[in-house]
């Protein structure tokens, strides 16, 4: 079948990739100038099976939810749908079905790390990756929380080891600011990567199979039908049997008219990346600050310190020096003397569009023709490839490797 996929951050790509691997003729069309230059282009890169959907275990109340975005610096309230989505994400939450949608979440980032390893090692690729996230508890509550999820981790399939401060330099050896956490839960099948590079890598290898990428190429409106129709800015139209929406948020009714009334907000968040200057002073892998949800990964000669959170402020042009410090702070009480900030250091920011229950929309889009991959909030890169499967299996009517109905994204129809 001929397929285009619009979007080329790491949702498309690996919807790509399955496609292409199963003998469609596929397109890929991005507005940017290269692959993996939305949000993908500086995530942490842990696929954290542990913690799917970090909102979702903030409940019903009011106060909870406030108490788990606390690394947020600024939240701007202003549309109608944002109160409509927190209604929503509450009774999502708190329903019975919350345990499920969290399992299934873990269940996708799980899969997705076994394929991105086969995939690496069938290309045997020279991937920067590593295995392992250390999550740091600060204090009772914390400890609290953690324990009382760790039951429903390992029913996921996880292992899980739960150290003493004295305990925590066989992990990460490190690792400083002992007096700042009182114990450390270690995921030793978390997965890091590099995920720009595991895009680029993928791009290259799709291209060589004969992928047509249209980069620069802004896609302005699609029409559904038997053969929907793609238009792009500079005026051309084209045809296919499917087209696929991987753009991380829904587009708007001009693009395409979808019976959708998904609740979604977009959470903005902040990377700092910079080089090793002294490897032994490094992180292994990954470490998680329970705390304030800051995260510190290595990335080959890099380190990448991801955290904060802005909601509905991704149009803000300045960066929030206090957020931003914030990151330099943690890196340093952790890893001293591990980063070499005069070598280069980078600082992004970059948007995650999240749905009131937590998980992406992958599925039919309502319309004939039209499939969307999107939605994926702040684990997208971890729920990419397994999302990219799925949408392949239901694409060419087979059975599918995980369930599909609580990512149906017709579960939000009008
Ligand atoms: C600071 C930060 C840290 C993160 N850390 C992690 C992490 O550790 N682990 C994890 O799993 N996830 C993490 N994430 C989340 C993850 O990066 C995202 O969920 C993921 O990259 C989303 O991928 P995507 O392909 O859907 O979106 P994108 O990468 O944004 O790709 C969408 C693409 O669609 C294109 N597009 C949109 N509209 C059009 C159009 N009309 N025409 C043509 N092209 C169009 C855009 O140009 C863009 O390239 C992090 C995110 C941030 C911001």
């Amino acid at each position: 079948m001929k397929i285009a996929i619009v979007g080329a951050g790491v949702v498309g790509l690996m919807t790509a990739q399955e496609l292409s691997d199963k003998g469609h003729e596929v397109a890929v069309f991005d507005r940017n100038g290269a692959a993996g230059e939305g949000s993908t282009f500086a995530s942490g890169g842990i696929f954290d099976a542990s913690y799917p959907l970090p909102l979702a275990g903030t409940g019903s109340h009011l106060s909870r939810f406030l108490r788990q975005t606390r690394g947020f610096s600024s939240v701007r309230w202003t549309r109608l749908g944002d109160v409509h989505w927190i209604w929503q994400r509450a009774r999502f939450h708190s329903d019975a079905l919350a345990a499920r949608r969290e399992d299934v979440a873990s269940k996708l980032i799980q899969s997705g790390i076994d394929i991105n390893v086969d995939l690496i090692a069938k290309h045997q690729w020279d991937q920067e990756q590593s295995f392992g996230q250390t999550v740091l508890l600060k204090n009772e509550a914390d400890i609290m929380a953690y324990e009382a999820r760790l039951p429903a981790i390992r029913d996921a399939g996880l292992s899980c080891q739960t150290l003493e401060r004295s305990e925590i330099h066989a992990i990460e050896p490190s690792l400083a600011g002992n007096d700042s956490f009182l114990k450390a839960i270690h995921f030793p099948q978390n997965w890091v990567v590099n995920c720009r590079q595991l895009v680029l890598n993928t791009k290259q290898e799709l291209a060589k199979n004969g992928v047509n990428f249209q980069f620069n190429c802004k896609v302005t409106e699609v029409v559904p039908g038997g053969q929907p129709l793609l238009r792009t800015e500079s005026g051309g139209s084209m045809s296919f049997d499917h087209i696929v929406l991987c753009t991380e948020s829904l587009p708007t009714p001009t693009f395409v008219r979808l019976p959708l009334r998904a609740p979604l907000v977009t959470i903005s968040a902040y990377a700092l990346s910079v080089p090793i200057r002294e490897p032994l002073n490094a992180p292994k892998s990954a470490i998680r600050d329970a705390n304030t949800g800051i995260t510190i990964s290595r990335l080959g000669r890099r380190i990448r310190v991801c955290g904060g959170g802005e909601l509905n402020m991704s149009n803000k042009l300045h960066h929030d020096k206090q957020l931003v410090s914030r990151l330099f702070k943690t890196l340093d009480q952790y890893f001293p003397g591990s980063a070499s900030y005069a070598a280069g250091t980078q600082i992004w920011r970059g948007s995650n569009t999240h749905t009131a229950d937590g998980l992406p929309l992958v599925g039919k889009a309502g319309v004939p023709g039209v499939w969307l991959n999107m939605a994926h909030g702040s684990n997208g890169a971890g729920m990419a490839s397994a999302a990219a499967r799925l949408l392949c299996e239901q694409i060419e009517a087979k059975s599918t490797h995980l369930a599909g109905e609580y990512l149906d994204p017709l579960r939000f129809s009008r």
